[in-house]
């Protein structure tokens, strides 16, 4: 499809003149940081924000939901629950949106999970493309993720005065022709997106010691590292890594009944396999007991699991989990003393 230009003055209004139509959420400073909420005033959008708090999969697998209701007064009465309003996510980033897929591989695979699916219909992302990296701790170029070309309705590239936007999808052609003063790209935009995307790839370090290629099987070869235990000596059990992590998607599902006995409902909130009762079963068994057994499941999903799976890798390098680990625990760390070890072996 064709490429466009919106010039930056002229976000504001783009933004605003859908908001009658859609929920409008985007990167909103707070404090010094950056999470991802419901845009009131176009104003406070910051596209140029370098990593949220928790990633833009929350509009897709909210923290918590509500499943359904049930009534069992005579004959039991069930009714799903799905809250799925038309929402547009602005600036969401290469990594996140390679997420995003790994999700969407997840959440339709097996048994489809319909509260995902139909949020994800009715959700358009409006992606953006980093010109520097987040921080020291990520690692996406390592991951391949630090472009795009798929995965986004609408992905907009920061030109200085103007944005250029690459249209991915019909409903984002929509988007940007009934809400926006778009024009085409000329020549010289052209030349100048080219000159900025070339510009962004050396400021980008490779924090990987080797090719992502070689990484699933360095994982299989590493399932019986004593890594895992050392990490376990320092690791907190937290489970802080996965409930910032853009590619975990776990979840516990629950019941609440009201005290007449009669209704309730069922809900779901995110889960950790980081937590020791994660993997706790009838008869007080827990499969995975030990904090070296839950690591090593974690990073195996992680490089391994997921691709076998679904065919994506189940990091993206957003570093999320490394910037939130309070004893330095790291994917890139891990995955780099994995492979001193075997060139060691070698
Ligand atoms: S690796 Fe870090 S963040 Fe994750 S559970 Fe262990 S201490 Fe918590
Ligand atoms: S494992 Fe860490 S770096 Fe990889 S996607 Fe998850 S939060 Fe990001």
């Amino acid at each position: 499809m064709s490429l466009w230009i919106v010039e930056k003055q002229e976000m504001s209004a783009f933004v605003a003149n859908m908001m009658g139509d859609y929920r409008v959420v985007g990167p909103l400073a707070k404090g010094a940081k950056f999470a991802f909420g419901p845009i009131e005033d176009p104003a406070d959008l910051r596209l140029d924000y370098n990593t949220s708090i928790l990633p833009p999969k929350k509009y897709l697998q909210p923290p918590e939901e509500r499943m359904m209701t049930f009534k069992r007064n005579g004959k039991t009465t069930v009714e799903t629950v799905i809250d799925a309003e038309p929402t547009v996510i602005w600036g969401v980033h290469t990594c996140d949106l390679q997420a995003m897929r790994v999700l969407d591989e997840a959440f339709s695979q097996g048994y489809p999970d319909a509260h995902y699916l139909r949020r994800r219909r009715r959700t358009l992302l409006v992606g953006i493309e980093c010109r520097e990296p987040c921080d020291e701790h990520s690692f996406c170029k390592s991951m391949g993720t630090l472009s795009a070309s798929r995965g986004y309705d609408l992905h907009l590239t920061d030109l200085g005065e103007t944005y250029a936007v690459d249209v991915g999808s019909e409903e984002g052609a929509t988007l940007l022709e009934k809400y926006s003063r778009a024009r085409l790209a000329t020549e010289g935009d052209m030349q100048r997106l080219n000159k900025v995307l070339g510009a962004k790839w050396p400021r980008f370090p490779y924090k990987l010691e080797f090719d992502v290629g070689e990484l699933p099987a360095l994982m299989r070869q590493s399932y019986n590292s004593p890594l895992w235990d050392e990490l376990a000596q320092d690791c907190l059990a937290c489970g802080q890594c996965t409930l910032v992590c853009p590619t975990c998607f776990c979840f516990n599902v629950y019941d609440e009944i009201e005290l007449n006995l009669q209704d309730g409902e069922r809900r779901r909130r995110w889960d950790s396999c980081q937590l020791d009762e994660f993997a706790r079963v009838a008869g007080d068994e827990n499969f995975r007991k030990y904090q070296a057994a839950r690591l090593r499941h974690r990073f195996m999903r992680k490089g391994r699991y997921l691709i076998k799976k679904y065919g994506e890798l189940g990091c993206v390098g957003c570093g999320r989990c490394a910037r939130s680990c309070l004893v330095d625990i790291s994917p890139v760390g891990v995955f780099n003393d994995l492979h001193r070890v075997k060139v060691k072996e070698a």
